[in-house]
């Protein structure tokens, strides 16, 4: 007897080299590149200090959105959120490598950001299979990794329509609305009814790249 098991994030079946696994393997490679993107002297974290540098607020700097009332101090709110030592992104991050570690009866001693995020990434692999909470994770990694870059002007690009919404209406007429990936959701939605549907991995690359059949 074979179950039919999903990816807890995208809601896609996992194919029977992914069986036991918590989240499909392109999954985890987005979280993968997530914690990448945030880490390093390039990375997002850096460039939230980056974006307080009184040097760097005028023209360059983050942009914030709103009414033209809004008092300008130079220094945008969500990157000081971001940056806050309770709650901000390193505060999440440390948070889950304490308790993975904990989980992992290993020893956890090296809480600099770096270090934090390159411990996540090493052990994706274990957290994919055993950690309980798994999709919350990934989720949570997305979710960071979208707030810096719209914090530090780098909003996530406009990703095309990724396919047609074949929800049943009430009137027993297709809905047709347009499909969207939301990355850091990992759901695809639609952008009429709401309605989410299974990811699709192959017509979000071809609608990326362009090379829609
Ligand atoms: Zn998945
Ligand atoms: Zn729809």
């Amino acid at each position: 007897m074979t179950t039919l098991a999903r990816c807890t994030s995208c809601r896609a079946a996992l194919r029977p080299d992914e069986r036991g696994r918590q989240g499909c393997l392109s999954c985890q490679e987005i979280v993968y590149r997530g914690l990448r993107d945030l880490s390093g002297r390039t990375g997002l974290y850096a460039a939230l200090s980056e974006a307080l540098s009184p040097s760097r607020s005028g023209a360059d700097g983050p942009r914030t959105s709103g009414g033209a009332a809004e008092p300008s101090l130079g220094v945008d709110s969500r990157v000081l959120d971001l940056m806050s030592p309770t709650t901000g992104v390193h505060a999440v991050l440390l948070s889950w490598a304490t308790d993975w570690a904990r989980l992992m009866h290993r020893p956890f001693d090296d809480p600099r950001f770096n270090s934090v995020c390159r411990g996540l990434a090493h052990h994706l692999g274990w957290a994919v299979y055993h950690h309980p909470a798994w999709a919350d994770f990934a989720t949570e990694i997305g979710l960071q990794v979208a707030l810096c870059r719209e914090a530090i002007g780098q909003a996530p690009r406009r990703l095309p329509a990724v396919g047609t919404c074949r929800t049943l209406l009430t009137d027993h007429t297709q809905c047709g609305g347009d499909l969207h990936y939301q990355p850091d959701t990992i759901t695809t939605r639609c952008r009429a009814c709401h309605t989410a549907a299974p990811v699709d991995w192959r017509a979000i690359h071809a609608a990326v790249t362009g090379t829609a059949a």
